[in-house]
């Protein structure tokens, strides 16, 4: 048996090598240099070592791996960028070249070494890590629910270079080669195994053997596409077949992106023209668009954004360092509405115990009832079986009877948002509670600090706020009131850890973070709206700018009604000049005299035909007094207005101090309200901008359509200054 230092390898009596990928001081496998250059040295012995029949490749882990340190691939960017410095733009392109191809030889090298590979995973296969196992001759998944295989690179903003948009699209038929490529899925076992990307499924502790089978039975060496009569599963590109295939390609994919996405658009080119070369060509090809992606400044927003910040914040980068680890094993729910109902659920899910109370046990069991759907959805999903259900429900006691929130670790409240209502809510609940529960609201509009003026420990009081559907909707915004103690923080992060959600951690405001940026991008689609701006241009500007959904879609599904109602509150508590007239006009008609709600009704700014698909009201046109012919409307400037109401928004609540990290602005721009992933975020969106040339955008918009737009004096300072939030926040940590 040998030893490396990332893998143990040893031969059976059959010759039969197996080499068991296990890295030290590492929870996970990771592709670094180090497992590089040792891979290629098992690669290189198997292929000598005539004694060798072939080799096996598994995880000592729990799980196989998820790809390559994206950290590593940050580094040859900033080595990109010395060399570029020293000896010039050509021979940094060439360096970046050379070094992202070093993954793709590897696994070519493995593929066409001459003696047989296969591959026993079991866990999560990602990225780097799978297209490992699509250069391999033979791979076997084993049949755990837990298993998953999938490239995701394109959620980062790159896309799989080394070899994996050429294997899979030699693989599978073009089109769903393309869709499986795009989406960035991860697949279940017999899924992968259904869609052509792997060979056998087995029991957990029969994968290594059945690997070792496929060598001894005879297993080929040769890729199905360096064996002799090859054809491509779609036939040529230029073919007949082919000529069926490319053209919807390229709408569906301006369809998906907009073409926000420089990485998705390399793999339409790279699959493209890589089927029409032999394959070490078009790994050639996949390696030129990959070092031109890892450049992008679309892959540097999104790794920062969307796996870095992520990653430390569900670390935990905002809990209070010396609050010893705690232990939450009761949780108690107060209101057991739409909101209660699912956070009882997701807690449940978590393991954890709940109380769930209402204002009667009626109400608290129609609560429950909801956690008995979604685990009967998961049964008949085949997700889940009816044994989960029966001890998730156990889990959740339902209850009239405050007295039961006795020995809760942490009680979250989401009753009416009635303060009234929320501060007899309050007493009753304290009156009930240890004194080391920590207590939570769930309010999205009242100020924790407040709220917490009528509780008798404001120290120990906190905003939990959830975001609906809570069951999927990834973020959790905790608030600090005024008062609110590192104790209390730190429990509400270790809560949102376990229901393995994403924490931001923001400090009290109206509003507090994503729902003020929400608001703004709603209110812009209505002034578009009264400026007499067609509906469907508006709706578009906003899928075209990265948003998910346009803002007059969006305001359909969170309320037409609801929104009114904010902006009435908002004007009696704040004034006249707090809110914009000609919104109060448009929502007033919309809800008052036409009794539109949203979605919630079947009528909003769409219309919801039951079981057809939803449209634009058609009347909506006779609430506009003026209208602006399509062909003078400057579409750009539409998406420009959408993003940049957002990102001033995100930047005023930096300078207000409500967010203090800028990665939780955009961490929490994307998960809470799907602010234009590419961008990295609100922030990073300003950022990657830079801030003179927002500053200068803001101006040219202030100029014409109000002082919303007018920048904030940090923004005016940051870009006299050059400065970036990534920059400052790092220079305010050195301090
Ligand atoms: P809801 O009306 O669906 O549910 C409120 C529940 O509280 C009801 O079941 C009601 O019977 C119960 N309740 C009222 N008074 C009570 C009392 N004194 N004791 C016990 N139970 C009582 O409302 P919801 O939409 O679930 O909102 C609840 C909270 O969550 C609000 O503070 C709201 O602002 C917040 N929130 C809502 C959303 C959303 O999308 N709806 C999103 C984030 C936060």
């Amino acid at each position: 048996m040998t030893n490396f230092t990332n893998f143990r390898f040893e031969i059976d009596a059959d010759g039969i090598a197996l080499a068991t990928w296990d890295m030290k001081d590492r929870s996970m496998n990771v592709i670094t240099n180090q497992v590089m250059d040792e891979l290629s040295q098992i690669i290189e012995k198997v292929a000598s070592d005539e004694a060798i029949k072939g080799c096996v490749i598994t995880s000592g882990k729990e799980t196989f791996s998820g790809g390559a340190d994206l950290t590593m691939l940050q580094s040859s960017n900033a080595e990109f960028m010395r060399v570029a410095k020293e000896k010039g733009e050509e021979a940094a392109n060439t360096f970046l070249f050379e070094e992202s191809r070093k993954l793709s030889l590897l696994y070519r090298r493995l593929e066409t070494c001459g003696k047989p590979f296969a591959i026993a995973i079991h866990g999560v296969c990602l990225g780097g890590a799978f297209e490992l196992a699509l250069a391999c001759h033979f791979r076997v998944l084993s049949d755990v629910d837990s298993t998953r295989v999938g490239l995701p690179e394109v959620k980062v903003g790159l896309f799989p270079g080394a070899g994996g948009t050429q294997r899979v699209a030699r693989l599978m038929q073009t089109g769903d080669a393309l869709q499986m490529l795009f989406k960035g899925e991860q697949l279940r076992p017999l899924m992968a195994r259904n869609m052509g990307l792997a060979h056998a499924v087995a029991p957990r502790d029969q994968i290594v053997q059945t690997a070792k089978d496929w060598i001894k039975n005879g297993g080929s060496a040769v890729a199905p596409w360096d064996q002799k009569g090859y054809k491509l599963p779609s036939n040529k590109v230029y073919s007949a077949a082919g000529m069926q295939i490319w053209p919807p390609a390229n709408a569906i994919y301006r369809r998906e992106t907009q073409d926000n996405y420089p990485a998705i658009r390399a793999i339409l080119e790279t699959v493209y023209q890589g089927l029409q070369l032999p394959m070490d060509l078009a790994l050639k090809v996949e390696s030129r668009w990959f070092a031109k992606i890892l450049r992008s400044k679309e892959a540097a927003a999104m790794i920062r954004t969307l796996f870095l910040s992520m990653q430390d914040l569900n670390k935990g980068a905002r809990r209070p360092k010396d609050v010893p680890p705690t232990s939450i094993k009761k949780v108690g729910v107060v209101g057991a509405g739409f909101m209660g109902a699912s956070v009882a659920y997701v807690t449940a899910n978590a393991g954890l115990q709940v109380v769930l109370i209402d204002r009667d046990v009626e109400a608290a069991e129609k609560g429950k009832a909801h956690s008995h759907k979604l685990m009967s959805d998961q049964i008949m999903k085949g997700r889940a079986k009816t044994a989960d259900r029966d001890a998730l429900l156990e889990r959740i006691k339902t209850s009239a009877d405050y007295s039961d929130l006795a020995d809760c670790d942490l009680v979250i409240e989401a009753v009416f948002e009635d303060p009234k209502v929320k501060a007899e809510v309050i007493q009753k609940v304290e009156a009930a509670i240890r004194p080391d529960c920590i207590f939570a609201s769930n309010t999205s509009t009242l100020p924790i600090s407040g709220l917490a003026k009528t509780s008798k420990n404001a120290g120990q009081f906190i905003g939990i706020h959830f975001f609906s559907p809570v069951e999927k909707m990834m973020l959790v915004e905790i608030i600090k009131g005024k008062e609110t103690g590192d104790k209390a923080l730190a429990t509400a992060l270790d809560y949102v850890r376990l229901i393995k959600k994403t924490p931001i951690v923001v400090n009290d405001s109206r509003g507090f973070f994503a729902n003020r940026c929400v608001l703004a991008y709603i209110l812009e689609g209505h002034l578009m709206l009264t400026e007499g701006l067609p509906a469907a241009m508006i709706e578009q500007a906003g899928k075209q700018a990265g948003m998910p959904v346009g803002p007059l879609s969006l305001n359909d599904e969170v309320g037409v009604d609801l929104g009114l109602k904010i902006l009435k509150a908002t004007k009696a508590q704040l004034g006249d000049a707090a809110i914009v007239p000609q919104q109060e006009v448009l929502l007033t008609a919309l809800v008052e005299k036409e009794g539109r709600f949203g979605r919630k009704n079947r009528k909003g700014f769409y219309d919801y035909p039951e079981g057809g698909q939803k449209r634009l009201w058609p009347e909506l046109k006779n609430l506009q007094t003026k209208h602006v012919e399509p062909e003078l409307v400057d579409m750009q400037e539409l998406k420009e207005r959408l993003l940049v109401t957002q990102a001033l928004e995100a930047a005023r609540t930096v300078e207000e101090g409500v967010i203090t990290d800028p990665r939780e602005a955009d961490v929490g721009s994307i998960l809470g309200f799907g602010f234009a992933p590419y961008t990295g975020g609100a922030l990073s969106y300003i950022d990657f901008m830079g801030a003179k040339a927002f500053v200068e955008l803001c101006r040219k918009l202030q100029e014409k359509y109000g002082e919303r737009f007018a920048p904030p004096k940090l923004l005016l300072d940051m870009a006299a200054n050059g400065e970036t939030f990534y920059g400052r926040a790092a220079a305010k940590k050195a301090a």
